[in-house]
Parts: structure tokens; C-alpha cells; sequence
């Protein structure tokens, strides 16, 4: 298993813009522990606060409009999408 960035292992802030969410179900499909598609059909984080996953860091990365951010909880510093 590959470190998934900065804060692998470690705990992070999960923050969806769900304006900017176009409802793919993309990242709910690959990071169903941590991301999930709302009643209203855009994506919404479970819980603020999760485990630092390669799941996570692939779903932040695959949006096709980077509604996803994954920050370290500790120091901010962003995780996902490395670009
Ligand atoms: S992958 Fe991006 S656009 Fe698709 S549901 Fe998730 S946040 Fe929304």
C-alpha cells in the first residue's frame, strides 16, 4: 500500500462545494465511507472530520469539476486534489 498524500494516515477535513457539484456519484462510488450523494442529488461528506484514505485522495482527484477538497485536519495543508 502507497502513501496517499501528506496526511495518509492521518485525520482529514473532507469539504464538498456542492454548487459546484454536477451529481456524477463518482466519489460517493469510490469513497462510499466517507462521501455520499444527498436527497438532492449532489454530493455531501458524512462526517467533516474522517480517516486520511487513497479512496478519499482518488475520489478528490476523479471529480470532474474539483468540488472536493481533502485537507489535513492537523495543519490545513491540502491533500486533494494535488493539482
Ligand atoms: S465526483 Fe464531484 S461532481 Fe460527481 S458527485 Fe462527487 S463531488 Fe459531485
Amino acid at each position: 500500500m502507497t502513501a496517499a498524500g501528506p496526511g495518509a494516515g492521518g485525520e482529514v477535513r473532507v469539504e464538498v462545494d456542492r454548487i459546484r457539484c454536477v451529481g456524477t456519484g463518482l466519489c460517493a462510488a469510490t469513497a462510499p465511507d466517507a462521501l455520499e450523494l444527498g436527497a438532492d442529488g449532489r454530493a455531501r461528506a458524512l462526517r467533516a472530520i474522517a480517516a486520511d484514505s487513497e479512496e478519499l485522495t482518488e475520489a478528490a482527484e476523479m471529480c470532474p469539476v474539483e468540488a472536493i477538497s481533502v485537507r489535513s485536519a492537523a495543519t490545513g495543508e491540502q491533500v486533494a486534489p494535488r493539482w
